[in-house]
């Protein structure tokens, strides 16, 4: 299942992408735009744009949650959205890219030299280059995430 998150859901998409569900975020007034992007790559639009959502209801998920942990629950338990332990972390949350695996030694120069001492699994978004590695703050992303 793929996404479009529209205006609104910024911090939804980055979520989402966090999970591993590949997630555009369209912040246009131009709603032709979504709706032919929805349409060629098959995505579902999420948004709170009610008049989006009752003219184009067969590519549109609508939204009623106010706050990013109920727009999550909403979407997990209406769509019966399945969260994978092993998709969480591979893509990037800022790209919407896939992440690649890297050795330790090919990242060396790129991280924190207490990161490559502690760390021994990494990867790389292709798009922006930013190296991720399980820190502390993947502990409480996993925990909201299991929360959900
Ligand atoms: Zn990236």
């Amino acid at each position: 299942m793929k996404f479009i998150a529209d205006g609104m859901l910024g911090r939804v998409a980055r979520w989402l992408r966090l999970m591993g569900y590949d997630t555009l975020y369209m912040n246009t007034p131009h709603k032709t735009e979504i709706i032919r992007m929805a349409r060629k790559e098959k995505r579902l639009i999420l948004t709170k744009d009610r008049k989006l959502y009752e003219e184009n209801p067969e590519i549109t998920f609508y939204i009623e949650g106010k706050d990013t942990e109920t727009q999550l629950k909403e979407i997990k338990n209406k769509l019966n959205l399945e969260i994978n332990e092993e998709k969480i972390f591979s893509i990037c949350s800022i790209c919407n890219v896939p992440l690649v695996r890297k050795e330790k030694e090919e990242v060396k120069h790129l991280v924190p030299e207490y990161v490559y001492n502690n760390k021994e699994e990494f990867s790389q978004c292709p798009r922006c280059g930013r190296v991720y590695w399980e820190g502390d703050h993947c502990k409480h992303i996993r925990e909201v995430i299991e929360k959900l």
